[in-house]
């Protein structure tokens, strides 16, 4: 495996038991993304896009094969070694943004960060995050005072905030109307561009996935289909 590979997944299975049946959701036999590289993958309600981030991510577990991120074989960790690169290597991005309600703004992005700063570095630090997105004069706003776009600027905010190598974004632009969602892809986008970052994005939107340089439709690599009939009939 080269040093240039972000990801790489192999005879990876994932199947869940509804009612006492097996039902295969993913079968990727082979996959990878080098460094730096951002993806847009798309596929249909119930084709396994959240399934395959969480177990990019850690948060689910294979039944079977072999997940590598940065070469460190994801499928082999210890709970506990799986929460560290969690922290260390990846930033989330969630549909309904999942910022914590009574806290402000900038104490949402605060409780994210890992690193110990001064308060008066913490400060400069979110201060230069909001600007970026634009929230500069919201940062002692309760998420109940932000529009949908402007919360999910947020949740970018905290994502990123720690500087992760990858990135990824679970339909995030899912409950915005579609001039927002355009303005948050473009940010994702944008937030990401460094070259050491990889960001990868899964979406039913293809309008969100068309403004990616590399859109994959998830059954290029998925050789299950039709689990959401599965899954129904069940
Ligand atoms: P998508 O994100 O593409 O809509 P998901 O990855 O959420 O799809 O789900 C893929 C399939 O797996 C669906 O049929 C869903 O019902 C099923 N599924 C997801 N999580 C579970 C679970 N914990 N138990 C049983 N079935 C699940
Ligand atoms: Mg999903």
């Amino acid at each position: 495996m080269g040093g240039n590979v972000l990801l790489q997944i192999r005879s990876l299975e994932k199947e869940f038991r509804v009612d006492g049946r097996t039902v295969p959701i993913l079968n990727i036999p082979e996959w990878s993304i080098a460094k730096g590289e951002k993806v847009a993958i798309t596929g249909p309600s119930g084709s396994g896009k959240s399934t395959l981030l969480h177990l990019i991510s850690g948060i689910l577990r294979p039944d079977r094969g072999e997940i590598y991120i940065n070469e460190t074989p994801l499928h082999k960790l210890k709970e506990a070694e799986l929460d560290k690169l969690r922290a260390s290597q990846i930033g989330y991005v969630l549909q309904d943004f999942h910022l914590i309600p009574s806290l402000t703004v900038e104490e949402n992005v605060e409780i994210a960060l890992k690193w110990r700063l001064s308060a008066k570095q913490k400060k400069d630090l979110i201060g230069g995050w909001l600007e970026k997105v634009g929230l500069q004069n919201r940062s002692t706003h309760l998420p109940s005072q932000l529009s949908r776009g402007q919360q999910q600027r947020v949740a970018i905010v905290r994502a990123l905030v720690n500087d992760p190598p990858l990135v990824l974004a679970d339909e995030p632009t899912g409950s915005l109307d579609w001039e927002t969602a355009d303005e948050i892809s473009e940010l994702l986008l944008n937030l990401s561009a460094a070259e050491t970052k990889t960001l990868i994005v899964v979406t039913h939107d293809l309008n969100m996935a068309r403004r990616f340089p590399v859109c994959l439709d998830i059954y290029d690599v998925n050789r299950i289909r039709g689990s959401k009939q599965e899954a129904s009939m069940a």
